[in-house]
């Protein structure tokens, strides 16, 4: 049966068990050269009364199910007067009182215009928890992938949330600069999760989608993928210059290579360097058999390597891909595999 009340099309992997109310749809800005996910719908603000509408009808099709966290869906909960998203999470937790944890994306573009008062107020109301999707700290960067905001913007804005009580989660996507821009990406981006410290990082990795810009400046020569050991090179650099941080790191996503890459700084900083150099110094038949047996499903981390019997699965599939790609078009097929994960 379907749902007596509007959802929307995402949301975050960390919040597959939440209630999910949908405040806005689509995206505002929906111009981001790498991004596909509201690209047919037109944005526009629900009203107050629809939303309010949809929290009772939940609360009835839920009936007892006890949530604790809630999820507020679409693209941008800050676009709203600050009065009416404060009303709509007074009205969640009356109806929802277990409720601990409300969620939403955290646009820098509208968290910006907020005041600190603002986003004070919101976060007493109940909304504690942000996802921000910074993708780079290097303005060239993001001018490039037309995220249309720029880093000092995204560093004041996520400040501005977290001295409000917020729990920050930032996220960043490896390989956005492509070969022309890779260690700029890596060291601005370090730079300015530096001077956030959020508690969370999240990583994905560039998967190149048909629709998007990015593919128009692939084709136009004006983007160049990497490969995916100079991802991983590129993640290490980012680490490396990480400094001063107590976040927690993670790659968490199926689009990325090493999901072992998961641990708390600053303790665990070396261990993630360590992780990063093991990939790195495989011998270039080993690098190759992982990457394709992450890619296909095969293998989950760099431990299943040692598994005979997964290794040979892997080695079979390699045969028989070699007989339709050499070695110069593997990495090709690599991203070809990793774009299509959703
Ligand atoms: S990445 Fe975020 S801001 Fe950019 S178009 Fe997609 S949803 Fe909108």
């Amino acid at each position: 049966m379907n749902a007596p009340f509007e959802l929307g099309p995402i949301r975050p992997v960390d919040e597959s068990g939440s209630l999910l109310i949908r405040t806005t749809r689509g995206c505002p800005w929906n111009r981001c050269e790498f991004c596909v996910n509201y690209k047919d719908m037109a944005f526009s603000m629900r009203s107050l009364e629809e939303i309010k509408l949809d929290i009772v009808a939940a609360a009835k099709y839920y009936g007892d199910e006890p949530f604790t966290t809630c999820f507020l869906q679409d693209g941008d909960s800050f676009l709203m007067k600050t009065d009416d998203l404060v009303a709509i999470l007074n009205l969640l937790k009356q109806t929802f009182p277990q409720l601990k944890r409300i969620s939403s994306y955290g646009r820098a573009q509208s968290m910006i215009r907020k005041s600190s008062q603002e986003m004070q107020d919101i976060c007493q109301a109940g909304l504690n928890k942000l996802y921000c999707g910074m993708e780079s700290g290097s303005d060239r960067v993001l001018k490039k992938v037309n995220k249309g905001v720029n880093a000092a913007d995204i560093s004041t804005s996520s400040r501005r949330a977290k001295e409000a009580g917020m729990s920050i989660s930032e996220f960043i996507i490896l390989g956005l600069g492509g070969q022309e821009l890779w260690e700029e990406h890596a060291l601005e981006t370090a730079k300015v999760l530096n001077e956030i410290d959020p508690h969370f990082i999240r990583v994905l990795t560039i998967g190149v989608k048909p629709g998007s810009g990015l593919l128009r400046q692939m084709e136009a020569g004006e983007y160049t993928l990497q490969t995916e050991k100079n991802i991983i090179e590129e993640q290490r650099l980012l680490v490396e210059n990480l400094n001063g941080i107590t976040s927690h790191y993670a790659n968490h996503h199926s689009v990325d290579l090493l999901m072992e890459l998961r641990g708390q700084f600053p303790q665990d900083k070396a261990n993630l360097l360590a992780i990063l150099d093991r990939y790195l110094s495989l011998e270039e038949e080993d690098r190759i058999n992982f990457t394709l047996g992450k890619r296909i499903g095969v293998y989950h981390r760099l431990d299943d390597m040692e598994s005979l019997h997964l290794r040979k699965q892997v080695d079979a599939q390699l045969l028989k891909i070699r007989a339709s790609y050499s070695d110069d078009q593997l990495d090709e097929l690599f991203h070809h595999l990793r774009a299509q994960i959703v």
